[in-house]
């Protein structure tokens, strides 16, 4: 298959980036990794008139730590995954991006190409709203920082505006004693996943759940929280039964579309199993401290 016709614009600055945008409005996609963009062009699905390259961009490749780990729009999956400062300040995040197809769609992939592309099954939207992370936009017009439930707005669909750059991506970090999992089903090694979970949760000093997450990816048209089961955990003592009740919650809170990969029951299904071990895995984290 063959992309259809466009121009290819390359930049090498952000400004400049940004000043092609503004003049080029919705005929243009910026063009990171490709891993996404390409194949969509290959199929038809998309057809801009030009390509905004922005892989020679220097400065949207940043890994940065504190409170909120920082990734540049341009850093790799791969750069991310092996990063020692990330898998010290942020195991989570680490684990989520391995997830991510396989390595050679890890080396050309980017963390901004991902949270923009916006698929429904993809980890790191997925792990973004389960933290309350933000993204960083800059046009022209300024800079504006949205957060992760506002900037996914639907299938394949943010509130990015066309002469907008995605610029940085940011994931805060867990408090101290906060237990984490990510639990994922896929067909295959490196697919996407059918249903994907992030949990995380906290315990307070007299042993009660002091705050939960629960994200699910692959279950609706963005990520989505299961809101309901996480309100139900806090408060409560950690047991079996409680992680299989939150559990069932939880995946009763869904309403997942069917596909080929699988009917919504199945969804709905394989939601509950992944919470559960999700659940528990991220106890046990708590108590191994
Ligand atoms: C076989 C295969 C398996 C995959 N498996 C997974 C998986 O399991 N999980 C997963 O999450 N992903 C998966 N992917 C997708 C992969 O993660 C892509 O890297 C990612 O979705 C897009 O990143 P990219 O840098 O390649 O973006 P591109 O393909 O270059 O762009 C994707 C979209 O984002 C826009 N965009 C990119 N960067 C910016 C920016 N800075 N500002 C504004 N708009 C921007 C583009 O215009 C385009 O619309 C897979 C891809 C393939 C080919």
């Amino acid at each position: 298959m063959k992309p259809p016709l466009f121009e290819y614009v390359r930049v090498s600055s952000v400004d400049e980036a940004l000043d092609r945008l503004t003049e080029l409005g919705d005929e243009a996609k910026v063009l990171a990794g490709g891993q996404s963009l390409v194949p969509l062009l290959s199929l038809r699905l998309a057809n801009p008139a030009y390509l905004v390259d922005i892989n020679r961009v220097g400065d949207l490749s940043h890994i940065a730590n504190g409170p909120v780990v920082r990734l540049g729009a341009l850093s790799r999956h791969r750069d991310v995954e092996r990063s020692g400062l990330v898998a010290q300040s942020h195991p989570l995040l680490s684990a989520t991006v391995k997830y991510i197809g396989h390595i050679a769609i890890r080396n050309r992939g980017t963390i901004g190409g991902s949270v923009a592309h916006a698929d429904p099954a993809a980890e790191l939207p997925t792990l973004l709203v389960a933290l309350d992370g933000e993204i960083e936009a800059r046009s022209s017009r300024g800079v504006r920082t949205l957060a992760a439930a506002e900037f996914f707005e639907g299938f394949l669909t943010t509130a990015l505006e066309p002469d907008e750059l995605l610029t940085e991506v940011r994931f805060p970090v867990l408090a101290a004693g906060t237990g984490w999992s990510i639990q994922e089903f896929s067909r295959r090694n490196g697919d996407f996943g059918v249903v994907t979970v992030v949990v995380t949760v906290a315990v307070d000093s007299a042993g009660r759940i002091s705050e939960a997450r629960i994200s699910f990816g692959g279950v609706a048209s963005t990520a989505v929280r299961a809101s309901s089961a996480e309100s139900a955990l806090v408060g409560q003592t950690p047991s079996a039964e409680l992680w299989k009740s939150a559990a069932h919650e939880a995946a009763s809170s869904l309403d997942p579309s069917g596909d080929l990969h699988g009917t919504p029951q199945y969804r709905r299904h394989l939601a509950g199993v992944l919470t559960e071990r999700a659940l528990v895995e991220a106890h046990g984290r708590v108590e191994e401290g």
